[in-house]
């Protein structure tokens, strides 16, 4: 087996050789992960049952179609995104080609967390290959099955001269992020995201860092509490709570939390039936240290309803715990599980000074008829993306940037934030060797008249519809003056 420095001093060669440069390159592997995809979904559904029960439908929901389908995004716009954007020129530039230019950076690590596996590699791989990079995934130890598939698939589908997955845990990931790579893609808790950050910092390589943290969703007293239970659950149930973006608590008037506690104990019914246990559509937390860090939460609690756990399946029901108080252990980190702690506000006001009084959310949700309210949580609150009045859905549109703010993360990807996260934006300007007579006015010798003259046509206005005109009418001016001075010279 070869080392941690031999792989990636290898990918580095490749990278150097221009292989990946090809956009023929880039397509004929963007087709080979959907094959991949294609051909194994049966295999990774399999895989995910297994990591953590997950069913089929959010299997194929959540991972397998959800990868697809950006691969299929990609390749439609692969050869728009991979163009150079002109952009627009200053009047002294008219002349000259000026653009950006998307330029893959090199060699990128990508390291997994295991709540969604195939998700989490795969995506930010399909945007690392579009924009023509070579690349170290690292899959998360603890969904062993799925790091297990994927390690065997990558390897059968993908070229191995420019794509290389590194299976193992935390004495792998340390070797591997000594290593120094030209991007770095993390998803993972905040802690390790500083480790992952400090050790990118030795070699100025740029980190995206997909994090996590507690989600809040305020429940206003007008909207349709089923309705809003039933988004709800459906958030914190899916991967039974295993989800970055999953609603963490609940804040809500005192006369909301009674008929929202019923509403919710309904859809808990509806969704998994009266034995959750038996349920086909509920999964298990991921290994026994996690189910113990849950059950420790729910023992300093009693729940207003659920609470049943069962160690040797790693089973716990979606829990609602009331009346909860910012210093209950529960509010201190966040749940990554089937618990939801509702706590009393006495106004949209303290729930939104809660919110901001703890590290930026990953997402802030607020159910709410009133307009105006929801404006002043989007307005006066802090997260990296807002839904309102459901959850989760707003990282299924690709058209939305996802990602984190402060201690959620920084950086965002899916369909084009993905390529251009893995693309420098070079700037390029390619000038015409004409004109020169132009360019005599910023040589030495320096002269005040030459001085005058560029700080003229340089000087930038505020911008104000009666002087609109202005700058079209100095164009017009510059335009004539340079000619004429062209006329006489060489004429
Ligand atoms: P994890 O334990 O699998 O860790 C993630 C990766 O970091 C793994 O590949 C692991 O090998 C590596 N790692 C762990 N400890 C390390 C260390 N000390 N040094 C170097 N590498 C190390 O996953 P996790 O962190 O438990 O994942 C859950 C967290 O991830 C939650 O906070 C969740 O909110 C967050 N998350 C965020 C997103 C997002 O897109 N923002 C998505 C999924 C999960």
């Amino acid at each position: 087996m070869s080392s941690v420095s031999d792989v990636v001093s290898n990918l580095r060669q490749s990278f150097n050789s221009g292989l990946t440069k090809s956009i023929v390159w880039r397509r004929r592997q963007l087709h080979a992960l959907l094959r991949l995809i294609d051909e194994n979904s049966d295999d990774i559904a399999e895989a995910l049952r297994k990591d953590l029960n997950k069913c089929e439908f959010e299997s194929f929901l959540f991972e397998i179609d959800f990868t697809r389908n950006d691969i299929v995004n990609h390749l439609n716009n692969l050869s728009k995104w991979t163009k150079p954007t002109p952009v627009k020129k200053t009047l002294f530039f008219i002349a000259d080609s000026c653009f950006i230019k998307p330029d893959p950076f090199g060699v990128v690590l990508i390291i997994g967390a295991w709540n969604y596996p195939f998700q989490i590699i795969l995506l930010p791989l399909v945007g690392a290959i579009s924009a023509g990079n070579c690349v170290v995934l690292k899959p998360s130890e603890y969904a062993a099955s799925s790091a297990d598939l994927m390690c065997k698939l990558v390897s059968k589908y993908l070229d191995p001269e420019c794509i290389q997955l590194i299976l193992g845990g935390v004495p792998e990931t340390t070797e591997i992020l000594k290593q120094r790579f030209d991007y770095i893609f993390y998803t993972g808790n905040s802690e390790v995201g500083k480790i992952v950050m400090s050790a990118a910092a030795e070699n100025l390589t740029p980190v995206t860092l997909e994090l996590g943290g507690k989600n809040p969703a305020y429940v206003d007293w007008n909207c349709n509490l089923q309705t809003v239970a039933n988004r709800l659950l459906w958030g914190k149930g899916s991967n039974a709570g295993q989800t970055c973006i999953a609603p963490d608590y609940i804040m809500c008037p005192q006369e909301v939390q009674a008929p929202l506690v019923e509403a919710l104990k309904q859809s808990v019914s509806h969704f998994y039936g009266d034995n959750v246990g038996k349920s086909e559509c509920y999964g298990r937390i991921i290994n026994k240290r996690h189910f113990k860090r849950l059950q420790a939460i729910l023992e300093s609690k009693t729940p207003a309803f659920g609470g049943e756990m069962n160690e040797e399946e790693k089973f716990i029901t979606p829990t609602v715990l009331t009346d909860v108080k910012p210093t209950d252990l529960i509010m201190k980190e966040e749940i990554f599980g089937p618990i939801l702690p509702i706590m009393i506000v006495e106004s949209p006001q303290e729930a939104i000074d809660y919110v901001n009084s703890r590290e930026k959310a990953l997402a802030v949700y607020v159910f709410s008829n009133d307009k105006g309210l929801v404006k002043k949580f989007v307005s006066e609150t802090s997260s990296g993306g807002v839904c309102i009045n459901d959850c989760i859905l707003h990282t299924a549109l690709e058209t939305l940037p996802f990602g984190g703010v402060g201690y959620s993360g920084m950086g965002s990807y899916h369909g084009k934030f993905t390529f251009d996260t893995f693309s420098h934006k070079k700037a390029v300007m390619w000038r015409t060797m004409g004109m020169e007579f132009l360019n005599t006015l910023r040589y030495p010798p320096f002269t005040n008249t030459n001085a005058e003259m560029i700080r003229r046509f340089t000087k930038k206005s505020l911008k104000n519809s009666k002087t609109s005109f202005v700058f079209p009418l100095c164009a017009v001016v510059f335009l004539i003056g340079a000619l004429s001075i062209a006329f006489f010279k060489y004429l």
